[in-house]
């Protein structure tokens, strides 16, 4: 009676075995291309965000600033590596931000530096994308930088999370996401993993103000 009941594990380990081996390769693949870097800024970077995203006066030093990779899933569940500029004290909770948003599966729909949109934020807006620095005065003010002139904030999804004062709305189709109740694919909500990985950090909540409302806008 034991022989064949040790030939039925023996013949299951094999099975097991061949199992794990099919699938490692492609795990294995899978883990290499996820990339969460950061680095300072490379020539060919300077290049491209000055006199765009930075330019004079800027409240911050180029030095001062990181180059980030990152890898998130867009709203097919399809994963990109994506590049984004923060200010180089923020850039390792901002790697683990975005660790903690592609582990959850949280929709993302593009993230470019805000130079391939000519440094302007409503047409990087009106494309759904996804960034963080860039000097520029504070939203319809006249005086004082945005915090995004620092690397110290990150826009997500704007179309999904618009920027709201008033009767003006950004980009103007988010019109369809004023209705916070309905919660849809990439929209921050209060207590969300999105919310929760900025906040738990310290980070403050567009979504939150008083005055306006700016439902993309995380800022520390
Ligand atoms: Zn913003």
């Amino acid at each position: 009676m034991h022989k064949p009941i040790a030939v039925k594990y023996w013949l299951l380990e094999i099975i097991f075995y061949a199992a794990a081996l099919a699938l490692l390769p492609e795990g294995a693949a899978a883990a290499q291309n996820e990339t969460f870097s950061q680095q300072a800024l490379s020539p060919k970077i300077i290049q491209k965000i000055e006199n765009n995203s930075w330019k004079v006066p800027s409240p911050i030093k180029l030095k001062d600033l990181a180059y980030l990779k990152i890898t998130y899933f867009d709203f097919d569940g399809k994963s990109h590596t994506g590049e984004m500029i923060v200010h180089q004290k923020v850039a390792k909770e901002v790697l683990e931000i975005f660790q903690e948003l592609y582990r959850a599966k949280f929709p993302i729909e593009k993230m470019k530096l805000i130079d391939d949109y000519g440094a302007d934020d409503d047409r990087s807006m009106a494309a759904n994308n996804s960034s963080a620095f860039c000097v520029r005065p504070l939203t319809g003010e006249k005086h004082g930088f945005s915090r995004h002139s620092y690397g110290l904030a990150i826009d997500i999804n704007p179309l999904q999370n618009p920027y709201v004062k008033g009767k003006t709305v950004s980009p103007p189709a988010g019109k369809d996401y004023l209705d916070r109740t309905k919660s849809r694919q990439g929209m921050i909500v209060k207590g969300d993993v999105c919310y929760n990985a900025f906040v738990s950090r310290g980070w403050q909540w567009g979504g939150e103000w008083e005055s306006l409302k700016d439902y993309q806008h995380f800022e520390k």
